[in-house]
């Protein structure tokens, strides 16, 4: 049976696995795609303490990676389908058969929300992205829309600026949510058009996307701006699949922890994006990491 197993390769893990094996806990990570997190499909971080000229998100997490393998975390490829809880151990069922351990970190993260609308599904993949990273440089002198207001809309929107001719960013209020120096780089950009209270209700095309159409949320008018690309960045949900009615969970399904990230079960910790709270960031998921591990290994040693 492990001390420690460890759900989740992101930030918060990775800072918990570090964690856990400088106090030489026996910690298991597991990770069902590769080590990083949605970092991965950062292009660029500005915002975390100690890089004044940026890093790139895979250099990032790869050095958060190889620092916690150093050591002697042991990550393992394998993707947990249940997670039962039961008293002083956790079962989980996983590809590679049943493992067990006295306590649990879940840093399982977030994914992007989806708008739900008609040509999404069908269009994903086809012209319809959640990562400019990945799919950017694609769209080389190409239209493209951007959907959100927030950070990751309005960073992502520069982002494109690389690469398309003209960057519609569609927003559904008056106002961007984004950080004012963020706004101020969107203001700037001649490439960035801002459509401003409007939502798309379909993405057009068969093969690839052909165009969005839009209703103005204030007047009604309905419109259609011919694009050939349409990126997401909408907010995230919680991947809490594994324990979706065993945890405390607010109301849009954030786990729900201490300021110890304890959560409803004894033995239960949660870190990251998966939590509850104010501001998601890689500064502020490697604090929950630190802060998981330190009351798991405490969790441990009362135990004995
Ligand atoms: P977010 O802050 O939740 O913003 C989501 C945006 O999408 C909002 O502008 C929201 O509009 C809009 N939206 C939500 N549902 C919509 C829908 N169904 N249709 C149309 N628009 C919709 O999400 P995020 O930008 O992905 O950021 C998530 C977290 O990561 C935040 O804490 C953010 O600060 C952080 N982040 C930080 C950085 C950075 O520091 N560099 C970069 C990326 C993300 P309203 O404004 O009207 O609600």
């Amino acid at each position: 049976m492990e001390d420690l197993i460890i759900i989740g390769a992101g930030p918060a893990g990775l800072t918990a696995g570090l964690y856990a094996a400088r106090a030489r806990l026996k910690t298991l990570m597991l990770e069902k795609l590769s080590p990083g997190g949605q970092v991965l499909m950062t292009d660029w971080v500005e915002n975390y303490p100690g890089f004044p000229d940026g890093i790139s998100g895979f250099e990032l997490m790869d050095k958060m990676r190889r620092q916690a393998e150093k050591f002697g975390l042991d990550i393992k490829s394998t993707e947990v389908s249940r997670l039962d809880v039961l008293k002083e151990k956790q079962i989980l069922a996983t590809d590679n058969g049943n493992l067990e351990s006295k306590a649990i970190i879940l840093a399982c993260g977030a994914t992007p929300q989806r708008l739900g609308i008609e040509g999404e599904s069908l269009l994903t993949g086809k012209g319809v992205s959640y990562c400019a990273t990945c799919d950017g440089p694609f769209y080389r002198e190409q239209e493209v829309a951007v959907i959100g207001g927030g950070d990751t809309a309005v960073e992502e929107a520069l982002f494109l600026t690389k690469f398309a001719s003209k960057i519609y960013l569609v927003h559904r209020r008056d106002k961007l949510r984004a950080t004012k120096l963020l706004q101020e780089r969107a203001w700037e950009e001649e490439k960035i058009e801002i459509i401003w209270d409007s939502i798309p209700k379909t993405i057009v095309g068969e093969a690839g996307v052909e165009g969005i159409d839009l209703k103005n949320v204030k007047t009604g008018e309905e419109s259609h701006l011919p694009v050939q690309g349409v990126f997401v960045f909408i907010g995230y949900r919680p991947n809490n699949e594994l324990v979706k009615g065993v945890l405390e969970c607010d109301e849009r399904g954030f786990v729900v922890t201490s300021n110890n990230m304890e959560t409803s079960e004894t033995g239960i910790f949660a870190a990251g994006d998966i939590t509850s709270k104010l501001l998601r960031q890689i500064s502020t998921a490697v604090g929950d990491g630190a802060t998981a591990a330190f009351a798991a290994e405490r969790y441990l040693e009362s135990l004995k």
